[in-house]
């Protein structure tokens, strides 16, 4: 029991070329948005979404608020979330004014129901918010369908979802517009960081305007609308440039650990592993089973044992229509359950093989 043994839930992997661009940009001085690794980091992660425009952000919350905001959403509007998701998602939406509405999550993939989201529309939806929970996608063609229907934007919170694919397609060109996380535990980190990636030219260019508190080319100090400061710094870019330089061996590695704990904790009563839907290139942002209850503890007695052990988990997501800020006395069942049962076991870049055998070890004996 006496191990000096710490694995952390995420850790990210920076080394020596995020030291070098970094040290770069603090060499040049352009220490603040302008500069070329802002520009070169929004070209190459839109690039790596195969969509044609990126609009880097301070971090991926704001990234989500400035796209609600460049498509006028705003009071009197409705816009559909998942309950299951971070509060980021919901508290973004209500920065605009608008009203986060939530539905359930869909039992085979965790992620916003479809079936559930036509019956959650109004006169007043605007928007829909799907999420690619821990990493896999959201069933986008069902959705986009029904925003077809009703004339509504699909913008993906892709936070978790870095280089996950839809049918083949990926994660940031699958809805009107998509915004990423690169916050220090997501798949690759600017330290603090988000992006707003989109194909539609006005759009991207209204982000632009907005992030910069809306100033005129021609005018720089006068201002015709409330704008906001929402810029990425070029130090922040730097990192970025460096990070996604290695995202393809990032997500190997994350698809490499979670086979190895599906190997070995596959067949544990009571632990259900991650889905990956058929149509799902999932990219395990988190490792994110599910403790039922014939495991026979349960869950955050499953995370106290864990932490004994010197291992590091964290539960689902709690359910964004309970919390006192959004309680309006809905219940959701599907995402309930989840958010009682899951459990985000150690999934960082760093992990070794070895600390994921120590927490499959842990895992088994403590059922006995
Ligand atoms: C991390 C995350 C965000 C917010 O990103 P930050 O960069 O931390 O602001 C938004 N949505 C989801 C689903 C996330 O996991």
């Amino acid at each position: 029991m006496n191990n000096h043994r710490h694995i952390p839930v995420a850790e990210p992997k920076i080394g020596e070329r995020e030291l070098e661009l970094v040290s770069d940009c603090v060499r040049s001085g352009w220490v603040s948005s302008k500069g070329k690794y802002v520009n070169q980091f929004e070209q190459n992660f839109a690039e790596f979404c195969g969509v044609k425009y990126g609009v880097a952000t301070f971090n991926g919350t704001i990234a989500l608020h400035l796209v609600l905001a460049a498509l006028n959403i705003g009071a009197g509007d409705e816009v559909i979330v998942p309950s299951l998701t971070f509060v980021a998602t919901a508290n973004a939406v209500a920065y605009t004014g608008a009203t986060p509405i939530f539905v359930d999550s869909e039992p085979e993939t965790w992620n916003i129901d479809p079936a559930a989201i036509e019956a959650a529309i109004t006169p007043r939806t605007k928007a829909i918010i799907p999420v690619h929970l821990y990493g896999h996608p959201a069933d986008m063609d069902a959705i986009n369908a029904i925003a077809r229907r009703h004339n509504l934007w699909v913008i993906e919170d892709a936070a978790e979802a870095h280089g996950a694919k839809y049918r083949g397609k990926p994660a940031g060109s699958l809805g009107d517009a998509a915004i990423f996380s690169f916050m220090g535990n997501k798949i690759i980190t600017t330290g603090e960081g988000g992006v707003v990636v989109t194909d539609d030219q006005s759009l991207a260019e209204r982000c632009f305007f907005l992030q910069n508190h809306a100033r005129q080319p021609d005018s720089p100090y006068w201002h015709t609308e409330i704008g906001f400061n929402y810029r990425m710094t070029n130090l922040q870019a730097a990192l970025g440039v460096a990070q996604l330089e290695q995202i393809d061996e990032f997500i190997a590695i994350r698809r490499r650990n979670a086979a190895h704990y599906m190997a070995r904790l596959g067949d544990v009563p009571g632990l259900v592993i991650p889905p990956q839907a058929e149509w799902a290139e999932t990219v395990y942002w988190m490792f994110a089973p599910l403790i039922t209850p014939e495991f026979g503890l349960d869950r955050d007695t499953v995370m106290a044992k864990l932490r004994e052990r010197g291992i590091e988990s964290r539960p689902f997501f709690g359910c964004v229509h309970q919390m006192p800020m959004y309680d309006s006395g809905q219940s959701l069942p599907v995402a309930e359950k989840l958010s009682v049962q899951g459990i985000n076991l150690p999934s960082g870049t760093t992990l070794s093989a070895a600390d994921i055998d120590f927490v499959c070890d842990v895992l088994i004996e403590m059922r006995r």
